[in-house]
């Protein structure tokens, strides 16, 4: 079945934090002689690390890969006190490209501990910003209704949760709702945890389900926010796949739809949307809506260590 029409879900794509991180590692190439070493991947998606490799930036996940005295960045996902530590030990000169939301989130988990509050972090185990946040304070991590069952806290009556910044909207409150039946006086974060780039995308994929019968999602198996795109549309009853790009576009999956709705997670680079959209189009005149990406009108500075190496 040719596919008649494509629609692209707005907002989608690099999220400020992202942009952020990746102005901080270009920029730091611009000014400093290579490697250039960055913990962990700078965001999650397999096009920005290969293109930023190219230029000379070495990716480590662990400090002990990194020469003494060198410069290193720290991802958008943040680090533990302990990964800083470490860092000061061998004297690394850090820019930290740690997303403002995800700061937060730490800030928080530091004030709640002094406050003497239990905490709750929902959220992926193993996932880089989880081990960040967690290295802040003592915590207890879920995942699913299920782990919130087994949780035993020193004092019921003063449990906050706080999350990760990437997570299912829908989950999420799931999990808070077994949270508050267990504990009843349970403290929500000041603000939400979950940022808004995460908040804007799920409801976009929410819209496009409506009117498409397949979503494609732009992005990488390890991007968390990318994998909660497909889930939105998967709950909401349409087939939705995630390539890394165009490539992965398997044949089988359009026989049966006629539009085709695609967006991006906030890690995935706009190129590769119009590469997907070019794949699907394959040469012919397939309209295609909401090419014009909406700008959310959030911008992070760039950090200060940075603005100091540029002044030097
Ligand atoms: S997804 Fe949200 S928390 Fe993560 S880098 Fe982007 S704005 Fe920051």
């Amino acid at each position: 079945m040719p596919i008649r029409k494509i629609i692209l879900a707005n907002p989608r794509g690099f999220c400020a934090g992202v942009v952020r991180a990746i102005e901080v590692v270009e920029r730091a190439l611009d000014l400093l002689s290579t490697p250039i070493y960055v913990f962990h991947e700078i965001v999650h998606n397999q096009h920005v690390v290969k293109r930023l490799s190219g230029r000379g930036v070495v990716f480590v996940n662990h400090l002990d890969e990194v020469p003494d005295n060198s410069v290193c960045i720290f991802s958008a996902h943040g680090v533990s006190p302990a990964v800083r530590q470490l860092a000061a030990g061998k004297q690394l000169q850090v820019v930290d490209a740690t997303c403002p939301l995800v700061t937060k989130v730490h800030m928080e988990a530091i004030r709640f501990t002094r406050e003497g509050y239990s905490l709750v972090l929902i959220g992926h185990p193993g996932h880089d910003e989880v081990e960040g946040t967690m290295g802040e304070a003592p915590m207890h991590l879920v995942s699913s209704v299920e782990d919130v069952e087994n949780l035993q806290v020193s004092d019921p009556d003063k449990v906050i949760y706080l999350t990760q910044t990437t997570l299912s909207l829908d989950d999420t409150a799931q999990i808070v709702e077994a949270l508050r039946a267990r504990y009843p006086r349970l403290t929500a974060p000041p603000k939400d945890d979950i940022c808004y780039a995460t908040q804007n995308r799920q409801n976009a994929v929410k819209d496009v389900a409506r009117q498409v019968d397949l979503l494609l999602v732009v992005g990488s198996s390890n991007s968390s926010n990318s994998l909660r795109l497909t889930e939105t549309a998967q709950a909401a009853g349409v087939p939705a796949y995630l390539v890394n790009d165009e490539s992965e576009i398997r044949p089988e999956w359009l026989d049966q739809a006629e539009v085709v709705g695609v967006t991006a997670g906030a890690s995935a680079p706009e190129v590769i949307v119009m590469q997907v959209v070019d794949r699907l189009r394959s040469s012919r005149a397939v309209p295609v809506e909401g090419l014009e990406l909406e700008d959310e009108r959030v911008h992070f500075a760039i950090p200060q260590e940075l603005v100091q190496i540029a002044a030097e």
